[in-house]
C-alpha cells in the first residue's frame, strides 16, 4: 500500500523540552508532539542529532536506568547526563541508531531478527526426523550450544590449517633462504635451520626439490625433538662433529611449522604477532560438518528437504515462498504420518505463519536478498538498522517513542515507499517517531517538522521550525525550505567526455558471476541500483582490490583491524582489470569510517596541519628561549603535555555503583599541556587557545601563512569551517569524518592520476550540503582525476557524467549491469529501476 499524505494533523500531546544546550544547541525550547511522525532536519552539523540523541533519548535512558538497580546499570551502553533543563512528557525510547565502524559483536541476520529462534523450534518440534530418532530440543539446532555444536569445529563452521602453500609462498627457496617463510624471524628462525643441520635435512637444496617426506616432516610433525646444535657449522662440519660427539653449541628443540604457527595463533599476547602468523593460516569449510557448524543428528532433521544449515543459506525472499504453502496447508507432506500426529501438523503450521509474517516485514523493506545465517558485520549501517527496525515492527511496543538516524540510507528511492510503510505501522501501533532525516520523500510524509540551524556548529543550534510540514515554507532562515518547496530543476549540464575506460573482465564476487563492466576515466560516474544488487560488490570490493593488486598494495593498508587478525579466506575477487591502469597511479577511498579512534587523534593532527602550527611555536622567541623543540607542543610526546592526564585534557572518574565519567584534568583545566608550554606564545595565543580556535578563526588568525591557509581554506569550502582544530575524532560524525578526508585530499597538489572511490557520500548531508560535495567532486574531476561513487541520492547521479545502473533486482536477481550511459539516457533505460526516479531528477 503506498503511503497517502497525512490528514490534517492534531496532535494528542507533546514532549516539552525547555533550556537544551547539549553540544551546540542554544539553550532551546521545543514542544514536539507524541503519537505522531517527527522528522528533525537542518544541515548537517546543525545540531539534529544533539537534539533527537543527545538531548531526547538521553533523557529518556537515563530515566529509565534510574528505575532499575545500579547493578543492572552498569551493563547497559552508557549515555552522558544531557544538558537540559527539563523535559516533560517524555515516553520511553527505544533508539534505533546507525552504528558506523565495525560492529564489535558478531552475530547474525538470524540471532538479530530472532528468526533463527523460530527456525529451532520449527525443526525441533514440526521437522522430519528420521525413523527412530528421537526428538531434539531446539537448543541442539544452535551451533552455539554444547548440544548442537559440531564436535569438530566447535560450532565455527571452519577449521584453520596451515597448508605448505600458506607456509612455504616461493618454493623455489632453500631452507637457508627462508623458504618457510611461517616459521620465526631472526634467531630462533636460525635456530630451527640448524635443528634441521643435525637432524640431516639438506638446508642448501630448493624447497622444491626435496622430499615430499621431509618436506611434510618439517612442515607438519608433532615431534619436538631435543637434538644438539652445532652454530656456524657446514654440513659437513656438523655430521662430523656428531660422530665425534663434540660439546654443542646448545641443546636445541625443533617445532614443525604448522605447530609453530598454530601455536602461536593460539597463545600470543601480541596483536602483531598474531598478525604475522595468521598470514600463514588458511580457513577451510570443516570437514566434518561441511561447513554446517552442527552435529550430525540436528542436520539429520529436514522441513521442506532441507536442514537447518542449508535453510539459512536461502535468500529470506525464497524463505518466505517455501514457507506459504505450510502456511496455507496446501504443502504435498507426509499425509500418514499428518493423519497420526495432528498435534505436530498444528504447530508447523503456526510457527510457519509466525515465520512468514515477520519475513514479509523485511521483504517489504526490500532486505529479500539476505540470508539468515549472513554475519552481521558484513552488513552496512543502514542494513542492520532497517533489520531492527523491521524486528520492531513486530515487537507489540506501545507508547514508546523509536529515535532513528536517517533510516533512508542506504536505500534505493524505489524502496523508500516500504520503509515509510514500517514507520506508519509503528505509528499505527501507537509510538511516537523521531527520526533524523535528509530525503526528502521521507520528509514530505511527516506529520511535523523540527527544522535546525539555520547552520552549522555554533552558527546552528537553534529550532527555526517546529511544526506540520506546510508552514516550513515561510521560514526564509531555512535550508531545508529552499530543497523542499522549490521543484525548480537544477540548471541542465552537459556531460563530460571520459579520457579512457577502465576495463574490468569476469568479474566474480557475492552475486556477480563473471561480469563484464568498463568505467570511464577522468570523469564522475555514479553506480546506482537497489540495495542488494551488487553496486559494492563491484566498486567497493571488487573493483578497489582489483585496482589496488595492479598498484601493488594490499586494498585497505590503514584499516580493517580487527579483520587483519582473522586468518584470510580462501575466496578472493575473481576476474581482472584488461585496460586502463595505464592512467591511474593511486587509488584513494573516501569513506564515512572515524578518521581515528581515540581522542588524540583531532582535525588539526589528521589533516596534518597541526605539524605546521607545532614549528610556528617551536620558532617563536618564547620558545627559542626555553629551547623547546616542535615535539613540545605535541600532546602526545611526554616533554611538552600534562603529566596528570597525559595530553588526554581529561580524566575518567571511577564512581562505585555509577557509570564512571570524564571531566576535564584538574591539573591543565582541559588545555592538555604543561604549564611551561602553555607559557609560550605566538602572537599572544597559547598552543590550546589554537586548538580550541574554529576551523574559520584560524583562517584568520594564520591569513599570512600559507602552508596554513590553504589547508585551512579547503576545509571552509567542503563546510567544514565549524569545526574547532582540536576536536577529537571521536567527537566527529561520519559525514564529518568523510569531509575530512576528502579536504586532506583537495589541498595535496593534483596530478590528476588519481581514482577516488566513495561509497554512498550523501549518507548524513542535507541537500545543501551535497550540492556542495558535488562542487568538491567536479574539482577533483577537473584536475584530472578519475571519481566514481555508489549512490542512491539522485541529485548526485544526475550530476554525474555517466552512470552504471546494476540490477535490476537484488540478490540473484541482480548482479548485472543493466544501463551504462550518460545520466540522460539511463533515465529513459527500460527495466531499469533506477530510470525513472533519475528522470525527476534531471
Ligand atoms: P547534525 O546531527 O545536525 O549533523 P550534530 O548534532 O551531530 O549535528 O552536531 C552538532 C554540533 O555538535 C557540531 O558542531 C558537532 O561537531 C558537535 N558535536 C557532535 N557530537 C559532539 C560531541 N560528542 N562532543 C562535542 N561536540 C559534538
Ligand atoms: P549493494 O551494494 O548494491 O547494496 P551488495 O554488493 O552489498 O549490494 O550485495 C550484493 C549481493 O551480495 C547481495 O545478495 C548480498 O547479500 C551479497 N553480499 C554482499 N556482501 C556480502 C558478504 N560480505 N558476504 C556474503 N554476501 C554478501
Ligand atoms: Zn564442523
Ligand atoms: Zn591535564
Amino acid at each position: 500500500p503506498s503511503p497517502k499524505k497525512p490528514l490534517p494533523f492534531t496532535p494528542s500531546g507533546y514532549v516539552r523540552v525547555r533550556g537544551a544546550r547539549e553540544h551546540n544547541l542554544k539553550n532551546v525550547d521545543v514542544d514536539i508532539p507524541r503519537d505522531a511522525l517527527v522528522v528533525f532536519t537542518g544541515v548537517s552539523g546543525s545540531g539534529k542529532s544533539s537534539l533527537a540523541f543527545g538531548t531526547l533519548y538521553a533523557e529518556a535512558q537515563r530515566r529509565y536506568l534510574e528505575s532499575v538497580s545500579p547493578y543492572a546499570r552498569r551493563l547497559f551502553h552508557q549515555m552522558a547526563v544531557p544538558e537540559v533543563d527539563d523535559i516533560d512528557g517524555l515516553p520511553p525510547a527505544v533508539a534505533l541508531q546507525q552504528q558506523r565502524g565495525t560492529p564489535t559483536t558478531r552475530s547474525s541476520v538470524g540471532s538479530v531478527t530472532t528468526l533463527s529462534n523460530l527456525m529451532r523450534m520449527l525443526y525441533s518440534r514440526a521437522g522430519d526426523y528420521p525413523e527412530g530418532q528421537p526428538l531434539l530440543y531446539a537448543e541442539s539446532f544452535s551451533p552455539n550450544t554444547p548440544e548442537g555444536a559440531c564436535p569438530e569445529c566447535h560450532g565455527l563452521g571452519r577449521v584453520v590449517e596451515a597448508t605448505e602453500r600458506s607456509m612455504v609462498p616461493d618454493d623455489s627457496l632453500t631452507i637457508r633462504e627462508r623458504a618457510v617463510a611461517a616459521w620465526p624471524t631472526a634467531w630462533h628462525g636460525q635456530n630451527l635451520r640448524e635443528i634441521l643441520m643435525t637432524l640431516g635435512y639438506d638446508v642448501d637444496k630448493p624447497w622444491r626439490d626435496l622430499p615430499k617426506k621431509d618436506r611434510d616432516w618439517i612442515l607438519y610433525t608433532d615431534e619436538q625433538p631435543s637434538v644438539p646444535v652445532y652454530s656456524g657449522f657446514s654440513a659437513d662440519e656438523v655430521q662430523d662433529a656428531l660422530k665425534r660427539k663434540a660439546v654443542p653449541s646448545y641443546q636445541g628443540t625443533f617445532t614443525s611449522a604448522r605447530k609453530y604457527v598454530l601455536q602461536t595463533f593460539a597463545t600470543t599476547q601480541s596483536p602483531l604477532m598474531k598478525k604475522r602468523v595468521a598470514r600463514y593460516l588458511v580457513g577451510s569449510d570443516c570437514p566434518l560438518c561441511e561447513g554446517r557448524r552442527l552435529r550430525r543428528e540436528s542436520l539429520s532433521v529436514t522441513f521442506a528437504g532441507h536442514d537447518i544449515a542449508s535453510i539459512s543459506r536461502l535468500p529470506l525472499k525464497q524463505l518466505a515462498a517455501l514457507l506459504k504453502p505450510y502456511v496455507e496447508q496446501t504443502a504435498k507432506g507426509n499425509a500418514k504420518h499428518d493423519r497420526a500426529h495432528p498435534e505436530q501438523v498444528i504447530v508447523r503450521q503456526r510457527i510457519a505463519a509466525d515465520l512468514a509474517a515477520r519475513l514479509s516485514v523485511l521483504l517489504d523493506l526490500g532486505l529479500g536478498y539476505l540470508t539468515l545465517e549472513r554475519s552481521t558485520p558484513t552488513l552496512s549501517p543502514g542494513e542492520l538498522q532497517r533489520l531492527r527496525l523491521a524486528t520492531q515492527v513486530r515487537s507489540n511496543l506501545f507508547g514508546v517513542v523509536y529515535v532513528l538516524d536517517e533510516p533512508s540510507a542506504g536505500l534505493h528511492p524505489a524502496d523508500t515507499e516500504a520503509l515509510l510503510t514500517a514507520l506508519a505501522r509503528l505509528k499505527a501501533s501507537g509510538n511516537s517517531l523521531f527520526v533524523v532525516e535528509h530525503e526528502l520523500d521521507v520528509i514530505r510524509q511527516a506529520d511535523w517538522i523540527v527544522d535546525v540551524g539555520p547552520a552549522a556548529g555554533e552558527q546552528g543550534g537553534m529550532v527555526l521550525y517546529s511544526g506540520p510540514p506546510d508552514g516550513l515554507a515561510k521560514v526564509e532562515a531555512s535550508q531545508t525550505r529552499r530543497y523542499l518547496f522549490d521543484e525548480a530543476p537544477p540548471p541542465a549540464r552537459t556531460p563530460r567526455a571520459p579520457s579512457g575506460w577502465l576495463k574490468l573482465e569476469g568479474v566474480t564476487r557475492n552475486n556477480l558471476d563473471r561480469l563484464d563492466a568498463a568505467f570511464p576515466l577522468g570523469v564522475l560516474t555514479s553506480v546506482t541500483g537497489v540495495s542488494g544488487s551488487g553496486k559494492s560488490s563491484l566498486v567497493s570490493q571488487a573493483l578497489v582490490e582489483l585496482a589496488a593488486e595492479s598498484l601493488g598494495h594490499a586494498a585497505a593498508p590503514e584499516e580493517e583491524e580487527a579483520d587483519a587478525l582473522a586468518p584470510t579466506d580462501t575466496a578472493p575477487t575473481g576476474g581482472r582489470i584488461v585496460a586502463g591502469m595505464d592512467k591511474v597511479r593511486r587509488m584513494v577511498r573516501v569513506d564515512q569510517k572515524p578518521i581515528g579512534r581515540t581522542p588524540r587523534s583531532n582535525l588539526a593532527t589528521y589533516t596534518g596541519l597541526f605539524d605546521h602550527v607545532r614549528k610556528l611555536f617551536a620558532a617563536s622567541p618564547d620558545a627559542r628561549r626555553r629551547r623547546f623543540d616542535a615535539g613540545h607542543f605535541s600532546f602526545n610526546v611526554a616533554k611538552g603535555r600534562c603529566p596528570t592526564c597525559e595530553g588526554e585534557g581529561q580524566v575518567m572518574v571511577e564512581l562505585l555503583f555509577l557509570p564512571s565519567v570524564y571531566t576535564p584534568c584538574p591539573a591543565c583545566e582541559g588545555a592538555r599541556y604543561n604549564e611551561r608550554v602553555l607559557a609560550v606564545r605566538y602572537r599572544e595565543r597559547n598552543i590550546a587557545d589554537v586548538l580550541r580556535m574554529t576551523v574559520d578563526a584560524a583562517f584568520d588568525f594564520f591569513a599570512d601563512d600559507e602552508p596554513l591557509r590553504r589547508p585551512l581554506g579547503v576545509l571552509r569550502e567542503v563546510g567544514l569551517g565549524y569545526l574547532r582544530l582540536g576536536q577529537a575524532a571521536t567527537e566527529l560524525s561520519g559525514g564529518e569524518a568523510q569531509r575530512i578526508k576528502l579536504a586532506t585530499e583537495l589541498q595535496r597538489p593534483q596530478r590528476g592520476d588519481t581514482l577516488y572511490i566513495l561509497d554512498e557520500p550523501s549518507t548524513g548531508l542535507h541537500p545543501s550540503d551535497i550540492d556542495r560535495l558535488v562542487a568538491q567532486l567536479d574539482a577533483l574531476v577537473d584536475a584530472g582525476n578519475t571519481v566514481i561513487v555508489v549512490e542512491h541520492d539522485m541529485r548526485i547521479v544526475a550530476a554525474s557524467d555517466w552512470v552504471v545502473d546494476i540490477g535490476p533486482g537484488a540478490g540473484d536477481e541482480g548482479g548485472r549491469v543493466v544501463a551504462s550511459a550518460p545520466p540522460a539516457e539511463v533515465a529513459r533505460a527500460k527495466g531499469s529501476r533506477t530510470a525513472p526516479y533519475l528522470a525527476k531528477a534531471l
